[in-house]
């Protein structure tokens, strides 16, 4: 049966104000419906301790496998009309990063490694027998995965100067190495990492283990930004892995550019998003700080600001929804989402930098929504290439010269 809202417009005006060109609108019924539910969850349940868990750097209990249950892959809501297809709607995969980016990044990153960067590399690295052991599960959240790529001193040239090592010994791969930043690899299963072949030089992929003997997780600490993830250091000393754990069809470092820019666009989403929430909590402080006798939306220097930063974030849900739109068809390239995600993060950057500044001297308090956004804008100014090497790729296409070294 298919999803007929019959408070349709006013769910969209209820849950998307901010959406002043519609896009919005573009969901169907059962997309809209599951994104209501989302955000039902997420403002009962999760945004009461939300700042404090920010503070502290904890992760919201439950979290993950409410959004399992809730099926942001799997639930029929989001089939409807597109049965028999691979994976939801990517207008939808939008307004989902969107709406949960809105809430909080930290949440929205924590997703987007597992169901991103961790979930692509095993449906493109994988081979027939590992996809059919790991993708349904992945997808379920009953695995729960991560992206081990970034080392400690090769961080955007990482392609180029992969130092962790793979050496192969019968049926088996021994490792060694170092990995830094690996966001949920203290909580993952199974940990794709990225390794050298020490006697070819190329890369290669494997699926580590937590618990595995020599593999050890340090959670980095004391971070200004995306307090909520649990980043963290991985020591591997001449680990173990069976050549079956090998993901079969990594082989050169254009298989780890394809699933870096296949989730670009991802980052993309998540910067709009947090513009919004960063617009949410200005407008809630306008309407409620008084200076001068009257509230502070009343002032033409602080409207101006709320008018640039309602601005940037239209521009930026136009850029989102049409990147989307290009990859629903399978026509997207790398220029066209490290545009996404260099414009989007730059806006972001910008967007929270005015919202912090209306806010005031309680716009550095964490117990203010803002701060937390002004701070997590700049863990995604940088991850998923930084905005020089988005900027690189961008200018290798339009002039034809690479000049990354
Ligand atoms: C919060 C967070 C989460 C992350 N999660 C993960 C994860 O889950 N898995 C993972 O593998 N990695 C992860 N990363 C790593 C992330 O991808 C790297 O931080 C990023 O690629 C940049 O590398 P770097 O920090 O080492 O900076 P560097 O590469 O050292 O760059 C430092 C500065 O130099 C500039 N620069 C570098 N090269 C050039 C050049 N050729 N021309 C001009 N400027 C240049 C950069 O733009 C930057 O401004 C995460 C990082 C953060 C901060």
């Amino acid at each position: 049966m298919t999803t007929v809202l019959e408070n349709r417009e006013e769910l969209l005006k209820e849950l998307f104000p901010e959406d002043v060109l519609k896009f919005s609108d573009e969901l169907s019924d059962g997309e809209l419906e599951f994104l209501r539910q989302l955000v039902e969850l997420l403002e009962t349940k999760y945004r009461k301790d939300l700042n404090d868990h920010w503070a502290n750097a904890t992760v919201p209990e439950g979290f993950f496998e409410d959004m399992g249950k809730l099926g942001y892959y799997t639930n029929p809501l989001l089939y409807e009309g597109r049965e028999g297809a691979f994976g939801p709607s990517q207008h939808f995969q939008f307004m989902f990063a969107y709406t949960l980016a809105r809430f909080d990044v930290s949440l929205n990153t924590l997703l987007g490694v597992h169901s991103g960067l961790g979930f692509n590399t095993f449906l493109f690295g994988g081979n027939k027998e590992q996809k059919e052991k790991y993708i349904l599960p992945l997808a379920t959240h009953e695995l729960r995965t991560c992206f081990a790529l970034t080392e400690p001193d090769h961080g955007s040239d990482v392609a180029w100067g992969l130092e962790t090592e793979a050496r192969q010994e019968g049926d088996k791969w021994i490792l060694n190495g170092s990995k830094r930043w690996i966001g949920g690899a203290n909580v993952a299963d199974v940990i794709p990492v990225f390794a050298r072949d020490a006697e070819t030089g190329k890369p290669r992929a494997f699926i580590v283990r937590r618990e595995q003997e020599g593999v050890d997780i340090d959670v980095i600490q004391n971070k200004i930004a995306l307090k909520i993830v649990p980043n963290c250091d991985i020591t591997l000393t001449n680990v173990e892995v069976l050549e079956e754990d090998r993901l079969e069809n990594i082989t050169r470092f254009r298989d780890i550019a394809k699933i870096l820019y296949s989730t670009r666009a991802g980052v993309a989403y998540m910067a709009t998003g947090a513009m919004a929430g960063a617009l949410q909590a200005t407008l809630k402080y306008v309407t409620e700080r008084e200076q001068f006798g009257k509230k502070i939306s009343n002032y033409q220097l602080v409207q101006e600001k709320l008018a640039m930063m309602q601005s940037n974030l239209t521009n930026a849900m136009a850029l989102s929804a049409r990147i989307a739109k290009l990859q629903e068809e399978g026509k997207y390239d790398e220029v066209a989402t490290s545009i996404g995600k260099m414009s989007n993060a730059l806006r972001l950057r910008e967007t929270v930098a005015m919202g912090r500044g209306i806010c005031g001297g309680n716009g550095i308090l964490v117990e203010n929504d803002i701060a937390r956004f002004f701070g997590d804008a700049e863990a995604v100014f940088t991850y998923e290439g930084t905005h020089e090497i988005n900027a690189l790729v961008i200018g290798r296409a339009m002039t034809g010269v690479s000049a990354f070294n």
